[in-house]
């Protein structure tokens, strides 16, 4: 058995699971949360059996510690010891442009992901803190970065660069990279094997709707556009961020509320979105049940969601050229069908023609678009840790080869 580590370490919370990947199997999952705060806790989840506790977690090194000593001495699936882990796959949010691919942990690797932390301060450097307590924790055993910006390394510079003076590219890179690319690609290739076509010439759209929404443009298999840029705040609408706005619009609220940048960045990321326009929820269940009462922000939030994504799909189909497939995944492109309803209502110019039947409650791998239809159209549940676990594998046996 392949197993692999994957671990996720967000500023105060880790999270884990370990994959046997020949099999595709989850056979353990479990989260750390609240570390460094009170109320700390841990749940670990393996097959029927679950152990949660309140304990105090100091720091990042001692999360890794309960999971290693849960995988060591408690945990079902019985391991020797930890050198029967063949790696362990650690995903980071920005690795600028320096990352095309996964990369093994070097003290280079480190600096870069500690560099791009600028551009993604409330994730690299937690990143980064899972990545130390691993090495130091689990001696020998390999170390695998997996960026969520890589996927987009092949977009084009007239695809990632802004329209400011080249001067600030050059000084600080600043430019668009884009986000969720593991569950980008993980999705998009899902969607090739379940077709059983080819991913050269295929010309695909996909949809990554949650609380933190992208829209990628995908041909032969590589981006060429997706909707977030320097940081996930750019594209579209989502449940607490602004996604496009005028930069003018920005100034002119800092001006007149006297705000500060670290303020107006709270304003935009997290108070903003459908939770901002409709007062109510950034969760889009919520914001239906508030529609259905008849409360019209919700309702107006709502169309805001569903628009951006149809106008960012019509710009897709142009830079594609065309569009073969649709893909819908995250907590709303999964599970949301009258979302997806929305979407593609007045899209048959398009190609874009939905089996309302079908689609109605479904959550689960399929296709949902009309027989026939020029474009196929999908829901393909997202899976990022076992698209850190597989490339991990990867780099992993490519090494020992
Ligand atoms: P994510 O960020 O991918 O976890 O997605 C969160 C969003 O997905 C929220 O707006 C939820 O309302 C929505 N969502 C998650 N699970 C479900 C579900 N089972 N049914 C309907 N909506 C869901």
């Amino acid at each position: 058995m392949q197993l692999v580590l994957v671990v996720n370490s967000g500023s105060s919370s880790m999270k884990f699971q370990l994959i046997d990947i020949p099999n595709e199997k989850k056979l353990v999952r479990g989260l750390v949360e609240k570390i460094g705060m009170e109320n700390s806790s841990y749940r670990i989840i393996a097959g029927n059996q679950i152990e949660e506790k309140q304990i105090e977690v100091k720091d990042h090194r001692q999360a890794v510690e309960i999971a290693l000593d849960y995988l060591t001495h408690r945990s079902p699936v019985h391991l020797n010891s930890l050198s029967d882990i063949d790696g362990v796959g650690h995903r980071v949010v920005q690795g600028g442009s320096t990352f095309d691919k996964a990369a093994f942990v070097t003290p280079e690797v480190k600096e870069k992901i500690r560099e791009y932390g600028i551009m993604a301060p409330l994730h690299n450097y937690a990143n980064l803190a899972g990545i130390e307590a691993c090495e130091a924790l689990m001696p020998g055993i390999p170390q695998v970065v997996v960026f969520d910006t890589t996927f987009h390394q092949t977009m084009a510079p007239e695809v990632y660069h802004y329209g400011i003076p080249y001067k600030y590219y050059e000084k600080y890179r600043v430019r668009r990279y884009g986000a969720h690319g593991t569950s980008h690609k993980y999705v998009s290739e899902k969607a090739i094997e379940f077709l059983g076509v080819q991913a050269k010439g295929t010309k695909m759209i996909v949809c990554h709707l949650g609380n933190g929404s992208s829209i990628t443009a995908i041909k032969d298999g590589k981006v060429v556009d997706t909707s977030m840029g320097f940081t996930p705040l750019e594209g579209l609408m989502m449940g607490t961020r602004s996604g496009d706005i005028d930069p003018a619009a920005v100034m002119f609220l800092m001006e007149q509320e006297h705000l500060t940048p670290k303020e107006m960045d709270e304003i935009l990321n997290k108070k903003s979105g459908l939770l901002g326009v409709s007062g109510i929820s950034n969760d889009m269940r919520e914001l239906e049940d508030a529609m259905t009462c008849g409360n019209k922000r919700a309702e107006l939030a709502h169309k805001m969601f569903i628009y951006r994504i149809k106008k960012t799909i019509g710009s897709y189909v142009a830079a594609l050229n065309g569009l073969d497939v649709l893909v819908f995944t995250a907590g709303i492109g999964e599970n949301n069908d009258y979302v997806r309803e929305m979407i593609c209502q007045d899209m048959d110019f398009f190609g874009i023609k939905l089996d309302a039947k079908i689609n109605h409650g479904m959550d689960h791998l399929a296709e949902i678009g009309e027989k026939g239809a020029p474009v196929r159209i999908l829901v393909v549940p997202t899976d990022e840790e076992m698209e850190i676990a597989k490339e991990t594998e990867e780099l992993v046996l490519s090494r020992s080869k």
